[in-house]
């Protein structure tokens, strides 16, 4: 089948450009920093307006809430907003998962909320590539697949989660179950600032460790007192000597917090600390080490360590299946004019969750963009109508192929 047939359905996203950005706009004027539930939670509500068009079965979702090591050594629990998920067609032959977070990295009290025009090209602001544009390009993609009689072929199902940008700890599981009722998946990340997408990505850990030692005044008593500050400071010190001991592997030691007036000796510190990772068997090497860290700061007398957390994301290895998809993507961009690569990264997302289920995906799909995660976020504008035609032009293909044996193709190679 020639490109020719799917003309008239990719053209017409050309005459969507004017919505596209004006609602990318609507989406990025909302605050959704991920513990901003409520904002969160008017996305969602707009979402689920925006994609009344489509006619699919929606549902929302609640996620459980997310709980974080305080300062003061306790646990806190932040209220999460809801899932949206919407399906049609599941018994079609070919099942796609389509997915998009809601939340950004900007809080409420962030100082980055508008947007503005940097030249007639590039647009700024909160979330404008990662990912609200990317929103958009999914939806109008899907649009012009149910305008096209190719439709019929594909089942869709999506998700557009509230918490990804904390690694998505609420949503997570449903990905995994999302995982066991598709062939392969869509993600709506921002492509690189060149147009290029991600391929292989590491896997990626957060942990917290809270150490308790004994509190004592430090001029009368200190021989009572078990510093935990100098025990945090040894367990990190020993942490960071893992960098370089195993390839592929890297350790952050990010943030640390404990005592108070220097006349007491304290009893009390936090540090948090993260860990990428490439292969999926550095994990247990990374927590082999963890554990003998542990072991060895609670040896001593007065002294405890908590360790919490884990790896949220498993390394994204890429399947012979998943080459192929890139290479259906690349060529579709290529039919459109877009050259595009795919390249390794040591960013993580919710592609590495569904590849470590077993789903092929790319995951970088949306617009093009960059400087994401700071007040320079920004949107080039022309790429919502391109890759909205590159995701349409991918389903479009996917639907006419006549063998998709591929997507079985599960050994990475
Ligand atoms: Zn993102």
């Amino acid at each position: 089948m020639t490109t020719t047939n799917f003309t008239p359905w990719i053209e017409w996203l050309d005459a969507q450009y004017d919505e596209m950005l004006a609602k990318t706009i609507e989406l990025a004027e909302i605050n959704s920093g991920t513990l901003n539930a409520d904002g969160v939670n008017k996305v969602r509500e707009l979402l689920t307006e925006y994609c009344q068009v489509l006619d699919g079965e929606v549902e929302v979702v609640p996620v459980a809430p997310y709980e974080h090591l305080g300062s003061n050594g306790e646990i806190e629990t932040f209220p999460l907003g809801d899932a949206l998920r919407i399906r049609k067609r599941p018994e079609a032959p070919l099942q796609i998962f389509f997915c998009g977070h809601m939340d950004t990295v900007f809080a409420i009290d962030h100082p980055f909320q508008q947007v503005k025009w940097l030249d007639d090209e590039t647009l700024n602001g909160p979330g404008v590539a990662d990912l609200k544009g990317g929103i958009l390009v999914m939806i109008k993609a899907l649009q012009a697949l149910e305008r096209s009689p190719y439709a019929e072929q594909i089942g869709w199902e999506i998700l557009f989660n509230p918490d990804e940008e904390i690694g998505s700890p609420g949503s997570a599981p449903l990905i995994e179950d999302a995982a066991k009722r598709v062939h392969l998946g869509m993600i709506y990340e921002p492509s690189f600032p060149d147009g290029n997408l991600a391929g292989e990505r590491k896997g990626s850990g957060n942990f917290s460790v809270k150490v308790t030692g004994k509190a004592a005044h430090a001029g009368r008593e200190h021989h009572l007192g078990r510093n935990a500050v100098r025990a945090m400071c040894d367990f990190v010190a020993a942490l960071d000597d893992l960098n370089g001991q195993r390839d592929g592997v890297t350790i952050n030691p990010g943030f640390i917090e404990g005592g108070g007036a220097v006349n007491i000796v304290p009893d009390l510190c936090i540090s948090r600390f993260n860990i990428r990772l490439e292969r999926p068997e550095d994990e247990q090497w990374c927590l082999d080490r963890l554990n003998e860290l542990v072991a060895m700061i609670n040896d001593r007398d007065g002294i405890s360590i908590e360790l919490l957390g884990g790896f949220g994301r498993k390394p994204k290895v890429l399947s012979g299946a998943n080459k192929k998809l890139f290479e259906l993507a690349r060529e579709c961009g290529h039919t459109l004019g877009m050259e595009l690569q795919w390249l390794p990264t040591g960013g993580c997302c919710d592609g590495n969750n569904l590849a470590a289920a077993g789903i092929p995906n790319i995951d970088t799909l949306g617009v093009q963009g960059g400087k994401i995660h700071s007040s320079d976020e920004y949107l080039k504008v022309k790429s919502l109508t391109e890759r909205a035609k590159l995701s349409a032009l991918m389903l479009m293909k996917l639907a006419a192929s006549d063998d998709l044996s591929w997507l079985e193709e599960n050994q990475c190679c």
